[in-house]
């Protein structure tokens, strides 16, 4: 019978919603002309009612006659003690308590979650932060896909095929400013469109919150009404089974109704444990892009225009001094920053490589300042897959007679040590030896492009360590 009723639906309702909303349902029971059908939440049965309750009719009373009649039987959620169905009927639906709530919150629909309540106006608040811009957000080969995917959605919100736009990147790296920069220009720009950001902490939180008070409803009607729904740290839905199953329901409305959804993660979707299978499958119908820890050049532009926005200059060795040195995340960047500015301020200090310096040891514990020659030959030996031992021993097979005049060369160039302790250090050869191998090196790098390259890439962390 129930089958029979899923044909009619069928014939009245797109196939998204039918997927969505119908396909769930499981028949009960039929006890004579009343069919339960079982549902598998309150929210589930709610949104039925709500959407659904003119095809639903129109189903029963096809097939099981005038007199048909619908029952739910609402799946209680495991996390709850009572494992029982209850049951909901319908059509007396109308004076249920579901219902009498709903007239009530939609009076109010706005108001519990209008975040900022201790602003008194309706306006609708989209907690966004004004200087979360795409200006003030720079480019890099580490953010390129998601910031031009940003800035695409940021124009379309909700046409482009990056519905929903799934940003992830470890923490500080970006995340939350590129997912308000597109809020920001969305909401700046010409269309009245209602923006919402919301870390996925407080979401969950409104959630209990609606749970606790019975107001589930305004919950969803304020969600669901919403043109762009950004949502922060997904990741902090793991294990909230009745969370994610509302964000689902909010998410498949959206997206039917051609709205823009944005999420950031801390991790791969592929690596988010604790989410359900379906919700992550919707994930897979936008674009998901990820955030990496900027290189070198994007963190000394970061620096500059932080420093320019604050209004503050300071030294080039210093910025690079900054760049080298803080490869962690971009927060970390701006904290080192931060920290060398009220320094220099308080003590009214230029600000200086030596107070830089300074402050870093502070900050970073283990931060390596010394480059010894024992270092030297380490990263040497690593970097050319041999053994320490091998630099100082007599050999002269080419490569190793290479790596030999690379470290010579390094320890030349970044420690103090003469060039006869050079020489003592590589199996007590002499100092025209090492003469020889700086000189060998220099000519290399001349001629030899790449060897040139493969230098300078070395040379970063000695340097970051030397300064
Ligand atoms: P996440 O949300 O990924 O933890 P945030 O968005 O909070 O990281 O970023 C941390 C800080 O780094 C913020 O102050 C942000 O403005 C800054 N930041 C990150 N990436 C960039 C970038 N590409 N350009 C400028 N500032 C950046
Ligand atoms: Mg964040």
């Amino acid at each position: 019978i129930w089958t029979e009723c899923l044909r009619v639906v069928e014939k009245h309702v797109n196939e998204q919603s039918f997927s969505t909303w119908f396909k769930p349902i499981i028949p009960a029971r039929i006890d004579g002309s009343v069919l339960t059908i079982q549902v598998p939440s309150q929210f589930f049965y709610e949104w039925l009612e709500d959407n659904y309750v003119e095809v639903l009719k129109l189903a029963i009373k096809t097939i099981l006659g005038a007199n048909g009649k619908l029952e739910y039987a609402v799946v209680v959620d495991k996390g709850n003690s009572q494992n029982q169905p209850y049951m909901v009927s319908y059509p007396q639906g109308v004076n249920s308590p579901a219902n009498a709530k709903k007239k009530e919150n939609l009076a109010s629909a706005h108001s519990p979650f209008d975040l900022s309540s201790l602003d008194e106006q309706t306006t609708l608040q989209s907690n966004l932060s004004a200087n979360y811009t795409f200006t003030s957000f720079i480019e890099g080969d580490c953010n390129r896909l998601a910031r031009s995917a940003g800035f695409a959605v940021a124009n379309k919100p909700g046409i482009t095929s990056f519905n929903p736009l799934m940003v992830y990147g470890g923490v500080g790296l970006g995340k939350t400013h590129l997912v308000q920069a597109i809020g920001n220009e969305i909401k700046n720009g010409p269309d009245d469109k209602f923006v919402l950001y919301v870390s996925s902490e407080k979401f969950v939180n409104q959630f209990m919150d609606g749970i606790k008070d019975g107001n589930i409803k305004s919950f969803t009607n304020f969600y669901m009404q919403v043109d762009v729904l950004i949502i922060d740290d997904i990741q902090f839905l793991a294990g909230k089974g009745r969370t994610q199953e509302m964000f689902f329901h909010i998410f498949n409305h959206l997206h039917q109704n051609k709205k823009q959804i944005i999420m950031t993660s801390d991790c791969a979707p592929k690596d988010l444990m604790g989410l359900e299978d379906r919700l992550l499958s919707r994930f897979k119908w936008g674009l998901t892009a990820d955030l990496q820890m900027p290189d070198f050049e994007t963190r000394i532009a970061i620096i500059k225009k932080k420093m320019q926005s604050e209004g503050i200059n300071i030294p080039d060795n210093v910025i690079e001094y900054l760049a080298y040195t803080v490869d962690t995340n971009v927060r970390e960047l701006e904290g080192v920053m931060i920290s060398l500015i009220a320094h220099a301020s308080l003590s009214r200090l230029e600000i200086s490589l030596e107070l830089a310096k300074t402050i870093m040891k502070n900050i970073v514990k283990d931060i390596e300042t010394e480059v010894s020659i024992e270092f030297i030959q380490q990263s040497c030996a690593d970097y050319y897959g041999i053994k320490v031992e091998d630099l100082k021993a007599k050999t002269r097979k080419k490569e190793i007679v290479i790596a030999r005049q690379v470290a010579m060369y390094f320890s030349k160039e970044f420690t103090n040590h003469s060039l006869k302790s050079i020489g003592y250090h590589f199996g007590g050869r002499d100092h025209s030896t090492v003469i020889h191998a700086v000189q060998a090196i220099n000519d290399l790098m001349e001629t030899d492009p790449s060897f040139r390259n493969a230098i300078q890439e070395q040379k970063k962390q000695f340097k970051i360590r030397s300064y």
